[in-house]
């Protein structure tokens, strides 16, 4: 997944989150690529703490159906 932004001929640093959904813990694979500039700005670990947030798939999909009723 990328994440933030890279620029083109920019370094690209790759790297491996330990996510879980927010709502039911399950564990979520969090392969994922920024560039070197991003990498290392403030910016990028307020964005971090959102995607911690997150929910997985199934999740996802459940909300959508309950907004969607
Ligand atoms: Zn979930």
């Amino acid at each position: 997944m990328r994440f933030g932004k890279i620029e083109k001929n920019e370094e690209i640093i790759k790297f491996n989150l330990e996510l879980e959904c927010a709502n039911c813990n399950k564990k979520v694979p969090g392969g994922i690529k920024s560039g070197k500039k991003y990498f290392e700005s403030i910016e990028f670990n307020e964005e971090l703490n959102e995607f911690k947030k997150n929910l997985c798939g199934i999740c996802r999909d459940r909300k959508r159906v309950q907004i969607r009723n």
